[in-house]
């Protein structure tokens, strides 16, 4: 079996002195991995690994240490940094339209039970680090002028029922909200990018901000890092940062609208075969990036049973002779619509 080899082994091999050369010719290498071989290649360009969500340096609190350390860890140079990030990735949910009024809301967890999140009715586009709160994993608010999301809950159940949860986005993406609303989880086995970083399952509606949305969410983030609520709009998390969190959205809006495109064009999609997804998932696995499907027989991938393409206007028929694959007109459809047409034409005059 071919092995995967991630960014993070690469690392492990030089810091024991090995040489990338020798990794094996047939080795699937994750994106990340080929970056870093990349870098290698080039001697000048040594890039430090990603920060750790926290510097050291910060004393860390929790829940219940006193008033003034809280505040002190709040107004942090390190804190500051992961506001700023807020604001950031708020700023670019606002711009790609994938949060409209007031909605949206985004949260870093911080320290053992506690974590920083956006603020209530304010638009994401316009955030400034000073608008961020901090709160307790309950959602009680322990520092911040502005009052805290009101759908801080789902957050802080996620990041309670999934150790590895480090950030959290919640949106309203138009075209994955579609499928959210059509109580619909994508089809798969189409892009790449989707399969490896994402593993979407659907939550049931209930009202925003009750225990029991984040609840229902909770459920399903052991096996999956983005969910869709129906009527509402995705949550996302990600054990690395919050543009992570943040790229989930963007890859499933991505996909949701690629799917639609292509079953507007009248043909079956041409999917991936379960030995191809199979190596996505191996990269995925490496990852650290959940998925129900790791451990599947190949012949249980790829299962698209739900997947109806809601509308196409060809009317089914034999492929043209001419080879390129345009659709012959049925003379049995031409007929009845022919048909239908006279009577209604009959019953106008
Ligand atoms: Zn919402």
């Amino acid at each position: 079996m071919k092995s995967v080899i991630s960014a993070k082994d690469i690392e492990e091999l030089l810091r024991k002195g090995g040489d990338p050369g020798s990794l094996p010719a047939d080795a699937i290498l994750t994106p990340s991995a080929r970056d870093r071989l990349r870098e290698l290649e080039s001697p000048n360009s040594h890039k430090p690994s990603a920060p750790a969500a926290l510097s050291p340096v910060v004393k860390p609190v929790h829940s219940k240490s006193p008033k003034a350390e809280i505040e002190a860890f709040f107004n942090s140079p390190a804190i500051h940094a992961l506001k700023e990030q807020l604001c950031d990735v708020g700023r670019r949910l606002w711009q790609r339209e994938y949060v409209d009024g007031n909605g949206g809301n985004i949260a870093i967890r911080v320290g053992e039970d506690i974590a920083l999140c956006t603020p209530t009715l304010v638009s994401k586009g316009f955030m400034k680090p000073a608008d961020m709160c901090l709160v307790d994993l309950s959602g009680n608010q322990l520092a911040g002028t502005n009052k805290r999301t009101s759908e801080i809950l789902m957050h802080l159940e996620i990041m309670k029922r999934q150790p590895r949860a480090v950030a959290t986005c919640h949106c309203h993406p138009p075209y994955s909200t579609g499928f959210a609303v059509a109580g619909l989880v994508p089809p798969t086995c189409m892009i790449p990018e989707f399969e490896v970083f994402a593993s979407v399952a659907i939550a049931p509606y209930r009202t925003p901000g009750t225990p029991e949305m984040g609840q229902l969410v909770a459920e399903l983030v052991d096996k999956h890092n983005t969910i869709l609520m129906a009527n509402h709009g995705v949550v996302s998390w990600s054990h690395n940062n919050v543009e992570d969190a943040y790229f989930k959205m963007e890859i499933l809006e991505a996909y949701c609208r690629t799917v639609l495109v292509t079953a507007q064009l009248g043909r079956p999609a041409q999917t991936m075969t379960p030995p191809q997804l199979q190596d996505l998932l191996k990269i995925k696995q490496s990852l650290g990036i959940p998925d129900p499907r790791h451990g599947l027989k190949e012949c249980e991938l790829c299962d698209n049973n739900e997947w109806r393409p809601g509308v196409t206007c060809a009317v089914p028929g034999a492929v043209n002779g001419n080879g390129n694959g345009t659709l012959a007109p049925d003379s049995e459809a031409e007929a009845l619509v022919q048909a239908i047409t006279e009577q209604i034409l009959a019953r106008s005059k």
